[in-house]
């Protein structure tokens, strides 16, 4: 007698068999309606409405989760009891059994919201920002979520453009390195693990150069830029093993992204061997026809699964034409089961025919003392120091006379999570008010938020005024661009009337983007540039303020001196006539302004003074498949322990194509105390300086490389070593 079981009716749920086989056994299975169904997400899927599409098998995949007020409420276990009700229908309902995968957009914390992607950036630390993916991916999971929309590693030096806060800052490595360290914590080694989600490397690519810094517009950018720069950090997520890749809404010279053949399926998929999901942005797919590049849906649906787009967001184009398209031979059917396979492999791989439901249904995912350990962490490593004229840190004895504390966050713990915030709760940030007040007691008075002329008042009788200054979480993220990178309306003037008073000045700036910091530079004695930091924002402030912490992040992004001087990075390249600091007041680029950056990338202070011996390196040739090692010694010539970040570049001086004037190449986290010296040392390999070059294959060539070391991009010691025989590898 033979006994049925659940492997003998479905073998493909037989989890010993290796995932390509399972996914064979499932495919030959399913009706091309069903393998249509597996390329369709829709959006807060609701248990009841959509329950005979689930159970027909034409949804794969839902992002975010309908509840009575769409998907985002707050109150515990609604989201995960409509997950979870959902699910039943899939696994319950439908004739294969096949889960659903759903995704929510946990780009910086779940409930434990930790600081923007641009201040994770600020860190410089790829294993701080692996436990923060590691602790959001472990709350995310309790609500039912598989599937995070991050890291995003969009590449910008456009300050206006309001998503630059969820990038990890403008160069390739920095970003590359914090995408891989952020991919492991969400994933970590392996998806299945009931404790991690998938992520999702976007917005591929060249989102980043949106025309005037407007989001979602063209992009007018060649190949060669985008391998030596903009495809950097998504190579870096896929050796990495992110398992899915988001495309970007823009257009590549014309062509948009949910339409590019070569870059999504020749590049991504052919020469990279990603096997994983690529997904569509929000209708990516049907927005082709606003594009004016498809006629209807229907043409779009063809464009985007030739492309090699997977999974359509929220579009319907797939569900709607591409059965039909397979029928009339005008879509190839292998097309679709290459798009179908991708889909189940990541949904194998998840583990969600093992484990469909949410993790731990009902279990508490709020903030513990664990979690916020990690976000307090994270926030002051978000603190960069960019001017400090000796009024920080603030004394701390009773005696040492009073602090007012104002502006327009001092107890808004809402403004102070960020952008991208599903799950986070305002009341659940720690705000600067009451943690300065926990620690100064009286000393510190606590201005109303907005600025007045009693905070003016206030200010003339305190010893030293903090100011808060900066944008509300609203003004930066998706469809958050500005045309003018100064500080909100009528911030300035208060600056200006209290730093008349002539008395000690510390400005803290919330912001997502780099902003013209130009004047409060000049008018506060010390400035603090803090992102939006999350939950634990208070803390990490008052912490840095009265240096129970030394202030030790660094900037992700260069500060132009003004909106006008956009774009303004490290990525700059040599022209005909360069610009050098010595000759920008004669032969500058602009009539009307210096060309240099206010702030450079890199840039960050502590309490204490670093000095950098000059860079050596350990032999004068570098064999083009060999490495040398070069050696700084940094030393701490003041009274304070700090953690500095030790940051390497190079500039390649004749190349086939031109090169950045300099390139982040490698840094190093070195804690100092008071007097220490130590040497650091990097191994530099040949092949960190590898380019794509005219012909658009990698290369390494011969001939001099100047290395550069120093405290930032603009203060850089350099020494010389020379590539020994060239090798160019496709
Ligand atoms: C954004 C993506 C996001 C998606 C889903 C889109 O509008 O561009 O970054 O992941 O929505 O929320």
């Amino acid at each position: 007698m033979t006994t049925v079981t659940a492997t003998s009716v479905r073998p493909w749920l037989d989890a010993t068999l290796p995932v390509e086989e399972r996914i064979d056994l499932l495919m030959t299975e399913m009706t091309l309606a069903e393998k249509v169904g597996q390329t369709h997400q829709v959006a807060n899927i609701d248990p009841d409405a959509d329950a005979p599409e689930i159970a027909a098998g034409r949804i794969s995949s839902s992002l975010y989760a309908s509840g009575p007020t769409g998907g985002n409420e707050r109150d515990e276990g609604v989201l995960v009891g409509n997950i979870d009700a959902a699910q039943r229908h899939a696994v319950e309902g439908s004739r294969l059994g096949i889960p659903l995968l759903f995704g929510r957009d946990v780009i910086h914390g779940h409930r434990t919201v930790c600081p923007i992607p641009l201040g994770i950036a600020a860190s410089f630390d790829p294993d701080l920002a692996e436990e923060i993916g590691e602790i959001a991916a472990r709350e995310a999971v309790v609500d039912g979520v598989a599937w995070t929309f991050a890291p995003m590693v969009d590449i910008s030096e456009e300050p206006r453009w309001g998503r630059v806060a969820e990038s990890l800052g403008e160069t390739p490595v920095l970003s590359g390195r914090l995408a891989a360290g952020l991919v492991r914590g969400f994933q970590g080694d392996d998806p299945s693990d009931p404790h991690r989600l998938a992520a999702c490397a976007k917005h591929f690519a060249g989102y980043g150069l949106s025309a005037g810094g407007r989001d979602y517009d063209t992009v007018s950018v060649g190949e060669n830029t985008l391998r030596n720069l903009h495809l950097r950090p998504f190579k870096e997520a896929v050796d990495a093993g992110v398992t899915t890749v988001m495309a970007a809404f823009n257009d590549v010279d014309g062509t948009p992204m949910h339409a590019h053949e070569h870059l999504l399926r020749d590049v991504l998929k052919g020469e990279w061997g990603f096997d994983g999901m690529v997904v569509a942005d929000w209708n990516g797919i049907g927005q082709l026809v606003n594009a004016g590049v498809a006629a209807d849906l229907r043409e779009a649906a063809v464009l985007a699964i030739r492309a090699g787009v997977d999974l359509d967001m929220c579009g319907g184009a797939y569900l709607a034409h591409l059965e039909e398209l397979v029928e009339s031979g005008e879509v190839d059917l292998a097309l679709v089961d290459d798009a179908v396979r991708r889909v189940l492999r990541l949904k194998f791989r998840l583990g969600l025919f093992e484990r469909p439901y949410a993790a731990r249904p009902g279990a508490s995912n709020a903030p513990t003392a664990e979690t916020r350990a990690v976000a307090l962490r994270a926030a002051q490593a978000a603190h960069v120091l960019v001017k400090n004229d000796g009024v920080l840190p603030l004394d701390a004895s009773p005696d040492a006379g009073s602090v007012l504390l104002s502006g327009a966050f001092v107890d808004d713990g809402d403004a102070l999570l960020g952008t991208w915030v599903l799950d986070g709760r305002g009341e659940e940030v720690v705000t600067p008010g009451p943690a300065l007040r926990e620690r100064l007691g009286d000393r510190v008075t606590v201005a109303d938020g907005r600025f007045s002329d009693v905070t003016l008042m206030q200010a003339r009788g305190a010893k030293t005024t903090v100011m808060l200054l900066g944008e509300h979480r609203s003004r930066s993220g998706e469809a958050q661009s500005v045309v003018d990178i100064g500080l909100p309306p009528g911030q300035l003037e208060v600056l200006r009337a209290v730093a008349a008073f002539g008395k000690p000045l510390v400005a803290v700036v919330y912001t997502g983007r780099p902003l013209d910091l130009s004047e409060v530079l000049d008018l506060a004695d010390a400035v603090l540039v803090v992102w939006h930091p999350g939950v634990e924002a208070g803390n990490a402030l008052a912490s840095v303020l009265l240096g129970e912490v030394e202030p030790h992040g660094r900037l992700p992004m260069t500060f132009p001196l003004s909106t006008g001087h956009i774009p303004t990075s490290t990525h700059q390249r040599p022209t005909g006539r360069l610009i050098r600091a010595d000759v920008d007041h004669e032969e500058g680029r602009y009539i009307d302004a210096l060309t240099y950056p206010r702030l450079p990338f890199g840039l960050g202070l502590s309490y204490t003074s670093v000095d950098y011996g000059a860079p050596v390196v350990s032999s004068p040739t570098l064999p083009v498949d060999g490495s040398v090692t070069l050696t700084v010694t940094v030393t701490n010539t003041g009274d304070r322990p700090c953690r500095e970040v030790v940051q390497l570049y190079f500039r390649d001086p004749v190349a086939e194509v031109t090169r950045p004037l300099v390139e982040l190449t490698d840094w190093a986290l070195v804690d100092l105390e008071p007097g220490q010296a130590r040497e650091v040392t990097f191994d530099v390999r040949a092949g960190q300086t590898a380019y794509a070059g005219r012909d658009l294959t990698t290369r390494v060539d011969a001939g001099e490389i100047v290395l550069l070391t120093g405290p930032d991009s603009a203060r850089l010691q350099p020494v010389s070593v020379t590539i020994t025989s060239p090798e160019t590898s496709s």
